[in-house]
């Protein structure tokens, strides 16, 4: 039974560490060559870092095998894992294409390489064995030149049958020299029609309360409650929802312990914001989304009902779920119907 749904999973973190390991014992041996076994591969490539930077730092080993001839290779092994293991009813799959072509290919030619990739992806998502709803965020990059961004966004417009979103990612710091920039590429894709999320808030380098109105959900957002919780009403009255990754803040050195996070709920709960807890990197951390759930669960973070609220909430905020309700009450309406009408004067 699905159950699920995950708003905030980066194609490059979601390759768990068995698999990326069978990946390379089979087509790169030499990338492998250094570590003695399994277990030393999987402790380094899910240990934690001391900094974003060099947790990010580990994306591009994917990315490198992440090309138009691989990604459904790794998309089918993504997809039958969140189906199996995590109850995914919904999933968002978010990436930079500009980072999936070739680096030997000009700027230019990468830019028109792109459209393939989310094809790429997109028909690799639908698998008829494992159904679950799926859709792309296409994320632009902090590092990456304006051309290239704006070209992610015209192409996001130009998907929408594959692509429900976009969002800036690569450092939630490096955005700060550039903030006109980012405002206008955002002021743009809103002018399109595009369902925007973004990076922000995520470390205490990274807060631009400039580009919040710009969003409808905020990636990650945990320092908003934590240092600037007077925000947390404009929040809520924009009907933004935080993407809140737990792991993640555990590996990247933002926080130095889980329980931190309870501020972050608190607050946002008596606040009126709506938080929709998410994996990040699965893969990456080994942690799939009903693990991030317990871990909240076992250090009194949530309840049991917030949690609810919670689960509720990522089907509210989905930018591509196309029902109105979350797959438990569709699932209660049909094993518990309603009487007809007919019935209803019988009985009477
Ligand atoms: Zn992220």
């Amino acid at each position: 039974m699905t159950l699920y749904a995950e708003l905030h999973r980066h194609l490059g973190g979601s390759v768990v560490p068995r698999i990326l390991w069978r990946y390379f014992e089979r087509h790169s041996p030499e990338l492998i060559s250094r570590f003695a076994d399994y277990s030393g591969f999987e402790d380094f490539y899910t240990r934690p870092r001391n900094t974003l930077d060099e947790y990010l730092e580990l994306h591009t080993l994917v990315e490198s095998v992440q090309t138009v001839e691989t990604l459904p290779y790794f998309i089918y092994r993504l997809l039958r894992g969140a189906y199996i293991f995590e109850n995914l009813a919904y999933l968002e799959l978010r990436y930079t294409p500009y980072l999936r072509t070739p680096e030997h290919l000009s700027q230019s030619e990468r830019i028109d390489m792109m459209a393939e990739i989310v094809e790429v992806v997109g028909k690799a998502s639908k698998l008829p064995e494992y159904p679950i709803v799926t859709s792309q965020i296409l994320c632009m990059h902090s590092r990456l030149p304006f051309e290239v961004n704006k070209a992610i966004i015209d192409l996001a417009a130009q998907s929408r049958q594959y692509v429900c979103g976009i969002d800036v990612a690569g450092g939630d710091s490096y955005s700060a020299q550039r903030m006109d920039e980012w405002i206008s590429l955002y002021d743009y894709g809103r002018s399109l029609g595009l369902n925007t999320t973004g990076h922000v808030y995520e470390t205490t380098a990274g807060c631009y309360p400039q580009l919040l109105p710009y969003l409808m959900r905020i990636g990650h957002g945990i320092q908003i409650p934590l240092l600037y919780p007077e925000l947390l009403k404009d929040v809520a009255e924009r009907n933004q929802c935080l993407e809140v990754c737990p792991t993640t803040y555990l590996k990247t050195g933002t926080l130095q312990d889980i329980r931190q996070l309870k501020l972050v709920f608190d607050r946002c709960f008596d606040a009126g914001v709506e938080i929709a807890i998410c994996t990040d990197n699965a893969g990456l951390h080994n942690v799939r989304l009903p693990f991030e759930y317990e871990n909240l669960l076992t250090y009194d973070i949530i309840n049991f009902e917030q949690l609810q609220a919670c689960q509720d909430a990522a089907f509210r905020h989905a930018f591509a779920w196309p029902y109105r309700q979350r797959p438990v009450s569709l699932l209660n309406g049909l094993l518990n119907p309603q009487p007809t009408k007919a019935l209803t004067v019988m009985e009477s």
